[in-house]
């Protein structure tokens, strides 16, 4: 059986992903989303304030419709994660963890941050059992209970300010002298009596059998231990993109998919949009506009030197 050739494969369901595939689909190239879930850190927004067109909504329930809208104009999507990208003599042949070999004319990168690990011992083992990256999903597991947050920036503080509303007592572990963070979240962890800030500690190990019963942390040359159910890791975000560098695309110095204004990056055939790349503000709606322009500058690519006639003019 012949193998499927994409027009365009986009790898991440995030707003930069799916907004792109609504604008490729549209185009009526064959487009795939490739992706490990719908919506990715927006979709773990509580509650999105700041996208046009919607007051107030849940970040999953705008990635759901991002997805509905791109799965109406004829995207198909793959639940899986790419994990390497090689250019052929016309196109690109992507390989999956799941093991497939999927073939695309044009490749669009769309595949956000990740979490950043704290990278001591015990974490790799309890991640899942008692360590978590996600306060908004898990946080409701810690009813009543005792547990750490690690961090200093915005999104520490603003997990310690939702959970100390679940939990019964939060340590902040903060490793520097002081919050990195907006002052009107500081204000409010400042005056949260069932949070405990912690300054210049730095975690050491987590400890636990099954699940998470400590974490050992090292102050101004002392070992300290706190006893705790859950520890939330909140340290910012990182690019996971060194499957790419083999593929030789330029990357910045953190590890930030460098593209022009077009969005393309240093390999033709090969664009990129959204959190990943080095633009300037890490937002939805930035996000899906960069998604959008990567989108059609992939038709162009696609149409050779071709006029590219915007978007409304298309007949559906
Ligand atoms: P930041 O990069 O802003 O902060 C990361 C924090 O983690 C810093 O306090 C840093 O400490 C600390 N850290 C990094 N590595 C370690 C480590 N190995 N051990 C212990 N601590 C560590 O990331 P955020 O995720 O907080 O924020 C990312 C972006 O998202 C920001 O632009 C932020 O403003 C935005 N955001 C906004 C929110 C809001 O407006 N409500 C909510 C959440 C995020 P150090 O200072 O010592 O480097």
């Amino acid at each position: 059986m012949e193998e499927t050739v994409y027009d365009v494969l986009i790898v991440g369901g995030g707003p930069a992903g799916l907004t792109a595939a609504i604008y490729t689909s549209r185009r009526a190239m064959k487009t795939l989303v490739v992706t490990k879930d719908i919506g990715g850190q927006l979709s773990l927004t509580d509650d999105v304030e700041n996208y046009p067109g919607f007051e107030s909504i849940a970040g999953l329930t705008l990635s759901q419709k991002f997805q509905e809208q791109a799965a109406k104009t004829g995207t198909e999507f793959l639940f899986d994660e790419v994990v390497s990208l090689e250019k052929q003599a016309s196109g690109f042949l992507l390989k999956t963890f799941g093991n497939k070999t999927l073939q695309a004319r044009a490749i669009i990168l769309a595949f956000g941050l990740t979490p950043r690990d704290l990278g001591v011992p015990g974490e790799k083992e309890l991640t899942g059992r008692g360590i978590t990256y996600c306060a908004t999903c898990d946080g409701p597991l810690y009813r009543g209970k005792e547990v750490v947050v690690i961090g200093g920036g915005n999104s520490a503080l603003d997990a310690a300010e939702y959970l100390s509303k679940v939990a019964k007592k939060v340590y902040m572990l903060v490793r520097g002298e002081a919050f990195r963070g907006e002052q009107v979240l500081i204000d409010k962890v400042k005056a949260t009596d069932n949070i405990e800030v912690i300054f210049q500690a730095a975690s050491k190990e987590i400890k636990g059998k099954d699940r998470v019963q400590s974490l050992l942390y090292e102050s101004q040359g002392n070992m300290s231990e706190i006893m705790v159910d859950g520890i939330f890791i909140e340290i910012g975000h990182m690019a996971k993109t060194a499957w790419l560098k083999t593929a030789g695309i330029d990357l910045t110095e953190h590890d930030e998919i460098r593209v022009n204004q077009n969005n393309e990056t240093n390999l033709s055939g090969v664009f990129a949009a959204g959190d990943v790349t080095d633009v300037n503000y890490k937002q939805a709606i930035i996000s899906a506009g960069e998604g959008s322009k990567a989108a059609l500058q992939a038709y162009k690519y696609l149409q050779g030197d071709k006029p590219l006639l915007p978007d409304w003019k298309i007949n559906k």
